[in-house]
């Protein structure tokens, strides 16, 4: 199954422009996540399966205020202050607290390192051993994820620097929505323009809709092949995806992440032609509008706040402008909800997951007010009780099942890492 018997870790790093996150999981602790799986797609079975050794965050690298937090599986955080310069010092960091508790990167027991890269376009549509070719994609495709894929790549620089040996896996959050008919990926551009740009729905989060699409299907004691979600990923970023039979078949956000449902401080959907009125009428500039849309909008915009604690506390104090941001948040989660229905025909499960949908009872209720006729209902002592863990919060005899479903796209990552080196047989280590 693995590369050696003994190399079952998989160090998971999330690479940002100024951050970088990671975990390091062993995916022999207990129940392995991904051993009895047919295929690269990892499953979402048991969301605390997979033993977390270490986790942490590097941030404000580069600056001279830069922070390392690094938390081993007992729980006693650690942190560092101090400059830390780039990502290469970032990771080299890392190292040295993972090996303070004994957990070395040069270990024989580490197996692979996984890679959240944001795009992967139309190239890549599983998980993905990294060579110079796949390097060069990733790279190639940097024109449609400006922010993210630099990011990246310069977390697989560092860490094929520091283990040239060793198998290093990139895992692309939009993998699981290429499987999108074109009849959902094409927008309805000049066909030429949108080919020659690369513009199409490529999607979001997919790690996220993977796992949580999975772990409903296990929830409700059924296979992938045999249920219909509907996943809400609702945290600071948030998206919708309409999964048929283990398969995404729609999903919310488009060429970019910008698309879809209102988010922490993104718009989501807009009429195009707001952009135009901006740049002619309110004088502005494609990056300011690029920002507006993308930093100043959705609830921040509304409201002034982007938490949804925040944003509940003021509505249950009366406050009018987080009512009305409250409102149009639920809205437009309310048509997605309607419009998934339909492309499905058939709905076993809604699930919602990340911060907002892991957490805000209101939130929940809401979206889903009003909709008994379609078969969802919600029972109010569920969804308001606290727990955790996948649990349904509709009653027993309601058609379709609405549950909260934790995600965790470290453990996919990993999984679908482990997975990959697994099957490769890792010659390279
Ligand atoms: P994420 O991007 O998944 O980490 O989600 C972050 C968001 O989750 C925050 O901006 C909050 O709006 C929301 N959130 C976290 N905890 C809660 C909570 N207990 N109640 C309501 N919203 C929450």
């Amino acid at each position: 199954m693995t590369a050696t018997s003994t190399a079952t870790r998989v160090l998971v790093l999330n690479s940002g422009s100024s951050s970088l996150k990671y975990q390091l999981l062993d995916m022999c602790d207990g129940d392995t996540p991904g051993s009895d799986l047919p295929d690269s797609h990892a499953p979402g079975g048991d969301p605390q399966a997979g033993g977390r050794l270490a986790q942490g965050l590097v941030e404000r690298i580069g600056e001279r205020t830069s922070r390392l937090q690094h938390t081993p599986a007992d729980g006693a955080t650690r942190e560092r202050g101090g400059p830390i310069a780039d990502h290469d010092a970032a990771l080299k960091a890392v190292a040295a607290e993972l090996a303070r508790d004994g957990l070395g990167l040069d270990s024989p027991e580490l197996a692979a390192i996984g890679h959240r890269v944001v795009h992967g376009g139309r190239s890549f549509t599983e998980p993905t051993v990294i060579d110079g070719a796949v390097l060069a994609e990733i790279e190639r495709l940097i024109p449609v994820a400006p922010l993210h894929n630099p990011a990246n790549l310069t977390g697989i620089r560092t860490a094929m620097a520091l283990r040239p040996d060793l198998p290093q896996v990139a895992v692309f959050d939009t993998a699981f929505h290429t499987t999108m008919p074109e009849s959902a990926a094409r927008y309805a551009l000049d066909a030429e323009t949108a080919d020659r740009y690369r513009v199409r729905r490529y999607g979001f989060h997919g790690t996220s809709h993977a796992f949580v699409s999975r772990a409903t299907a296990a929830l409700l004691g059924k296979a992938p092949r045999d249920v219909n979600v509907i996943v809400l990923h609702l945290g600071n970023g948030a998206s919708a995806s309409a999964v048929r039979a283990g398969r995404c078949v729609d999903t919310s956000m488009g060429l970019t992440p910008l698309e879809g449902l209102v988010m922490g401080t993104r718009s989501g959907d807009l009429d195009p032609a707001v952009i135009f009125h901006l740049m002619r009428v309110g004088e502005m500039s494609a990056d300011e509008i690029d920002n507006l849309l993308n930093k100043r909008s959705g609830l921040i915009g509304l409201c002034g706040d982007n938490d949804m604690r925040e944003i509940r506390r003021r509505v249950d104090e009366g406050d009018e402008q987080a009512r009305l941001a409250f409102d149009i948040y639920i809205h437009r989660l309310k048509k997605y909800i309607g419009a998934y229905y339909a492309v499905l025909g058939r709905v076993d499960a809604i699930a919602f997951t990340a911060g907002v949908g892991e957490n805000a009872a209101p939130v929940r209720a809401a979206a889903v007010a009003d909709l008994g006729e379609l078969g969802i209902v919600v029972d109010a002592g569920l969804n308001e009780a606290r727990a955790r863990g996948p649990r349904l919060i509709s009653p027993p005899s309601a058609r379709v099942a609405v549950a909260v479903v934790p995600t965790d796209e470290e453990l996919e990552i990993a999984t679908q890492t482990y997975a990959l080196v697994g099957k490769s047989g890792s010659e390279k280590n």
